[in-house]
């Protein structure tokens, strides 16, 4: 039996997608890291999403449950 070589697919390599939208873009430069957002307008949405949750993780359920 021959070892299985499996053709490595970098055809998506500079693919992206958005970690806020979800959408697919075009990596603009391969030099420094890959960025996660599509714009800076996602970036901010995103911003503003993650300090919205962690008000929501820090809002307890236990002040909402009378204890008689
Ligand atoms: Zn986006």
């Amino acid at each position: 039996m021959t070892a299985t070589t499996r053709p490595a697919h970098h055809a998506h390599a500079r693919q992206l997608h958005c970690a806020c939208c979800g959408r697919p873009f075009a990596r603009p430069s391969m030099r420094g890291p890959a960025p996660l957002y599509c714009s800076a307008d996602c970036q901010k949405q995103m911003r503003v999403r993650m300090r919205v949750w962690n008000e929501v993780g820090q809002a307890r359920p236990e002040r909402f449950r009378r204890a008689s």
